[in-house]
């Protein structure tokens, strides 16, 4: 499949039926699999033989589906986890743990500041968050002899900033650690990270992969082109012996094509089970053979509304970086240039409580915590997510209290630049 252009990897990527077999993929729902003899089994215990014995750790119709993913990405191999959550929190402890760093880019999705700020710290990670605007000086002042990755996201979630990602790159590899990059809202037709220098790919697949709101789920994608043994020092979970494996050393036994993701699949998956269920993964495809007639839908939309926002005197303020006055229409036009995504946050002039009654009046445009749907939807954050902050806590995070994050979905653009209009007046 890696000489087809993206959209016939969307539709027919992952997956080639043999004779007979079934044209779609089939959803393998069994826990378990059979074996002859306990020999053939002992083989795929020792990781000397591939192959499948239970679905907490692997299971075939999700190999088929992260396949797809891997050839849109152009990695060498990836794995579906059970949430966008799920596949963040693998990425960086498969090669942090306790007493390690991260520097992550301070504008990322609020679960994930949380996962890292929190909940990872507790387990002793520590990450140092710093602006996705940032010098490179900046950048390489965040560095600590501890740290093993750089995390940020193409566009940020909800803050709509587009990463530098090269930037990025640079300062990772010149640090020896890989550059992860969350690529849910870009998606790889917006964006492929690995053409601009990233390492690892992680993806909320909940969002415009999935792009129907039916299964949450998320992807891990390596790009075989990290050198784990060269940084040998840094990577003793790769590098050196897996006791719980025989003695088998990832980055030796699998390369750098396999080595991260065998080692997530092996340990991570073993002991953590955040597996997506083979169904999600099924519908996940379903998602996926449309992503590049949505995508281009999604930013034709995005744009559309986002050029009525800037132009209506109700406005305050409007954030899309499709917009030739946004602060990345630059990073943008690099980075993105067959458009961006649909989502577009504005201000509403009138404050908190303009932006309220702006909501209660949308009537094809429903309030949700959702994104990337077919369906467009929004959210007052000051009101919903973000409600027990006061106007200046909301401000510190770089959310105003007229904040309205609009996920523009596959509807008619004038039917919904309608429906805004309606609800302003
Ligand atoms: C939603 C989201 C996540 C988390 O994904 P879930 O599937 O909800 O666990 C991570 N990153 C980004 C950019 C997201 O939008």
């Amino acid at each position: 499949m890696s000489d087809y252009k993206i959209e016939t990897k969307c539709v027919q990527g992952g997956y080639t039926p043999g004779n007979g077999e079934p044209r779609q993929i089939p959803i393998i729902q069994s826990t378990t699999f059979k074996y002859a003899t306990s020999e053939d089994m002992g083989k795929l215990f020792d990781l000397e033989a591939s192959g499948y014995f239970y679905t907490r750790l692997q299971n075939p119709t999700n190999d088929s589906v992260a396949a797809k993913i891997c050839e849109l990405e152009g990695g060498t191999a990836a794995m579906l986890t059970s949430s966008g959550q799920a596949a963040s929190f693998y990425a960086i402890f498969n090669i942090a743990s306790c007493g390690d760093h991260v520097v992550s880019s301070s504008t990322i999705y609020g679960g994930t500041y949380n996962l890292f700020a929190v909940t990872m710290k507790r387990m002793g990670i520590e990450f140092t968050f710093v602006s996705p605007d940032c010098t490179e000086e900046e950048l390489n002042a965040a560095f600590r002899p501890n740290t093993k990755a750089v995390f940020g996201e193409t566009i940020a979630n909800p803050a709509l900033t587009v990463l530098d990602i090269e930037k990025f790159a640079k300062a990772a590899h010149a640090h020896g650690v890989p550059l992860i990059i969350d690529n849910t809202f870009a998606t790889p037709v917006g964006c492929r990270p690995f053409e601009w220098g990233a390492d690892i790919v992680t993806h909320s697949t909940t969002k415009y992969m999935d792009g129907h709101g039916a299964a949450v789920g998320g992807c891990i994608v390596d790009s075989g082109n990290f050198d784990w043994m060269a940084h040998a020092d840094k990577f003793p979970g790769l590098c050196t012996p897996d006791d719980s494996y025989h003695g088998i050393t990832y980055a030796e036994r699998f390369g750098k094509e396999g080595a991260f993701i065998t080692k997530a699949t092996a340990q991570l998956m073993r002991d953590f089970g955040s597996i997506q269920s083979p169904q999600n993964a099924f519908y996940l495809n379903l998602g996926l053979e449309s992503l590049h007639v949505r995508m281009k839908r999604h930013c034709e939309n995005g744009l559309a509304v986002a050029k009525f926002l800037e132009a209506n005197d109700k406005i305050e303020w409007v954030t899309y970086a499709g917009l030739e006055n946004d602060k990345y229409y630059k990073l943008a036009q690099k980075y993105l240039p067959n458009g961006t995504c649909g989502v577009v946050s504005f201000g509403v002039k009138g404050g908190r409580k303009a932006a309220e009654e702006f909501m209660k009046k949308l009537k094809l445009i429903a309030i949700e915590t959702h994104v990337a749907d077919a369906r467009s939807c929004c959210l007052h954050p000051a009101s919903a997510t973000h409600r027990q902050m006061n106007d200046a806590e909301l401000e510190a995070c770089g959310i105003t209290a007229n904040l309205v994050r609009l996920s523009c979905g596959l509807e008619n653009a004038e039917d919904l630049i309608a429906d805004i209009k309606q609800a302003l007046e």
